[in-house]
């Protein structure tokens, strides 16, 4: 039974070729979830302000990481404002790149040293 044989390779070579369509199929629509998330972000992010921040749908309390969009296209949130050395800022928990909002403007000893308060009103 010579057609048999050959019937039953063609069969197993197929079967093979169609695993590797199907793998090569889950890849594209895994790469194609991808893009379209991509796409969407991508219209979602407006950059907007000083620090050219990304904000999602025109909200404007919680900006993203600019370098971490330009670069990997990754979605960032950046913490909330705090105190670094060189003025009061978010740094990106990723990246590490300091957005200096408010750059620290050193004080008359004057009034540093006489009344302490003006000086912590800097600091929100
Ligand atoms: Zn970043």
């Amino acid at each position: 039974m010579q057609d048999l044989v050959s019937l039953r390779q063609e069969n197993t070579a197929l079967r093979e070729e169609n695993a590797i369509v199907r793998e090569e199929n889950a890849k594209l629509r895994d790469e194609n979830t991808k893009l379209n998330k991509l796409l969407t972000t991508r219209d979602e992010l407006k950059s907007s302000g000083p620090h050219k921040y990304f904000y999602k749908n025109g909200e404007t309390d919680a900006p993203y990481c600019p370098k971490c969009w330009h670069r990997d296209q990754k979605e960032v949130l950046l913490p909330a404002p705090s105190k670094f050395t060189a003025g009061v800022g978010r740094q990106c928990t990723v990246c590490d790149k300091l957005y200096v909002e408010e750059p620290d403007k050193p004080l008359p000893p004057a009034i540093a040293i006489g009344n302490p308060e003006p000086r912590q009103r800097l600091f929100r």
